[in-house]
């Protein structure tokens, strides 16, 4: 599949790397993917009665070179679910909500997060920072789960504690600031720089708007199963709505929405891109206000006044800029309702139409119904509501104490509004954890130790592919434990383990040895003595070893 990345300021043009942040000559972190379209027109509709309703169906337009099956928890794909009792409230028969609560994690975010997860497993990253109003970090956590890859999280105080919880028992570190969203991306920044750690930049995250498009396609191609193509000028198109309304943060649903119906149009499948309302909590609504002020910029809201957490992002950025053009262009509109406006369609939502979802969901049927009203949607009109998510219980008792780590951020001032952050980060994590070394030939199972280890605990670990290089390794960080594979090639892991044995700067390094296959008697005598626990590999998950590596770290 062939994709390239185009920078929207010089338009400069590079390969599509998950891990490269930011345009090569000018550093802007602002790009677009483009694909082949010619190409892709003549293949992809003959291709797609053929796949499964789910976001991969669409892999040619994704920035994905192989996908990957064994990360997926059947994303994409959730209904159409038309509004028939609001619309009679209403008095607009073609009210659809689209269904995102039955994502694998219950919001949109699980399009985002496969997408973003396969990229990042096949760019061979291990860890990742992340800030969070919640369920990005929520989803996440599910597909890095599943990839191996560590997530730290970092949420602000005011996300409910059910997330929080649900975040930790996929095995992710929460990290609970009490700051404003902006603030807590502030940190995660500084933290990832400090680590050297991938760090997700949110709207600029170039597999998060790509993940988005497929919104657009799923909904078009569900329209026409529902209607019928449309027929117009003798040729025939997917249908597409007339409005698209979603309550927004930092604006990256309807960006990368508006860029799916785009590739659409380009494709040539459909003939129409929809208006877009994007929708925000009064109390945080820069996009609104100065999209109403007729500013080119949006104006900061420093200090967010709204209890819909999900929908903090008090400074948007540039994301303002594109989002302001396509409403524009689309003839679309940016709109604010309250929280108890919310509140109070949360109740509709649910009594009317049999659906749960969270507060900030509920904003854009509120929004909804503040533009039916005013007459801004008309009542014939085809509109869709992103149901973008449903609120979930981990029950408290299921994770114990001590699952956050706290931290403060005084006030921000004007003049240094890093030194507050700086203080925070070593409350963070300490300087310097448990090392481990894991010396195994084979990727998949040195990603499974990792992920296990990961699961119980903050280590810096190292890997190594051979007993030789493991060796070299062993020496030169003395780690704290070492987790050794029996059958390798180059040196295998008795005469890694001889060597160790030899020398007394590694003579007392701990050693667990993993072996694949059972082992001879022969074998296990000249292990005696030599290692602290022998395990075979589906032994793994079992809370003997955990305790010994615990205990071994101790
Ligand atoms: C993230 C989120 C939003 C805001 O979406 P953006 O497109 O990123 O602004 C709305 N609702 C829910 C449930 C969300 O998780
Ligand atoms: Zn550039």
């Amino acid at each position: 599949m062939s994709f390239t990345v185009r920078c929207v300021d010089c338009g400069y043009e590079s390969p599509f790397f998950s891990t490269s942040t930011q345009c090569p000559r000018c550093s802007n972190q602002w790009r677009e993917v483009d694909y082949d379209y010619d190409s892709i027109a003549q293949t992809l509709p003959a291709q797609l009665p053929l796949r499964p309703f789910d976001l991969w169906r669409y892999r040619e337009l994704l920035p994905v070179r192989s996908p990957n099956p064994a990360l997926s928890l059947g994303e994409g794909g959730t209904p159409l679910i038309r509004a028939v009792n609001l619309g009679m409230m209403l008095g607009n028969p073609n009210i659809y909500i689209k269904d995102e609560r039955q994502g694998p994690t219950n919001s949109f975010k699980d399009r985002q997060a496969a997408i973003t997860i396969t990229a990042l497993k096949e760019a061979g990253i291990t860890e990742l920072v992340a800030a969070s109003t919640g369920n990005v970090a929520i989803a996440y956590s599910a597909y890095a789960a599943r990839a191996g890859i560590k997530l730290w999280a970092f949420v602000t105080s005011l996300v409910p504690a059910v997330k929080m919880r649900e975040i930790a028992l996929y095995g992710s570190q929460v990290i609970k600031v009490t700051a404003s969203y902006d603030q807590a991306k502030r940190l995660a920044t500084e933290f990832a720089l400090q680590r050297g750690l991938y760090y997700d930049m949110g709207a600029r995250t170039i597999t998060s708007i790509e993940a988005m498009k497929t919104l657009a396609f799923e909904v078009s191609e569900q329209l026409t199963a529902l209607h019928g193509p449309l027929l117009a000028g003798g040729k025939s198109y997917w249908r597409t709505p007339d409005w698209y309304v979603q309550a927004i943060s930092g604006g990256m649903g309807p960006l990368g929405v508006v860029k799916g119906f785009n590739e659409l149009k380009r494709i040539g499948l459909v003939n129409h891109i929809p208006a877009l309302a994007p929708i925000q909590a009064e109390g945080c609504a820069p996009m609104v206000t100065s999209w109403k002020k007729g500013l080119e910029t949006a104006e900061v809201v420093l200090a967010p006044r709204t209890r819909i957490e999900t929908l903090a992002t008090g400074d948007p950025g540039r994301a303002y800029k594109f989002l302001r053009q396509h409403v524009n262009e689309t003839h679309g509109v940016f709109e604010s309702v309250s929280d108890e406006e919310a509140y109070r369609a949360m109740h509709v939502l649910a009594k009317m139409e049999g659906v749960s979802a969270e507060p900030a969901s509920a904003a854009s049927f509120a929004g909804l119904f503040k533009l039916i009203r005013a007459g801004i949607i008309k009542p014939h009109e085809t509109v869709i509501v992103n149901c973008t998510g449903h609120t979930m219980p981990t029950e408290p008792y299921a994770l114990g104490d001590n699952w956050t780590r706290n931290v403060e951020i005084p006030q921000q001032t004007q003049e240094k509004p890093q030194d507050g952050l700086l203080a925070a980060l070593n409350n963070i994590a300490p300087d310097r954890f448990p090392r481990v070394v894991i010396v195994e030939d084979s990727p998949e199972s040195r990603r499974l130790v990792r992920r296990i280890l990961q699961s119980q605990g903050d280590f810096e670990i190292f890997e190594a592919g051979n007993g030789r290089q493991g060796l070299d390794l062993i020496q030169r960080e003395l780690p704290n434990l070492v987790i050794l594979d029996l059958m390798m090639p180059e040196l295998d892991g008795f005469a890694v383990l001889d060597q160790l044995k030899a020398r007394p700067e590694t003579a007392n390094i701990p050693v667990i040895v993993a072996s694949a296959k059972e082992l001879t008697p022969e074998e296990k005598s000249r292990l005696t003595g030599q290692i602290q626990a022998l395990m075979q590999k589906g032994d793994f998950l079992n809370d003997e070893f955990l305790e010994e590596v615990r205990a071994l770290l101790k």
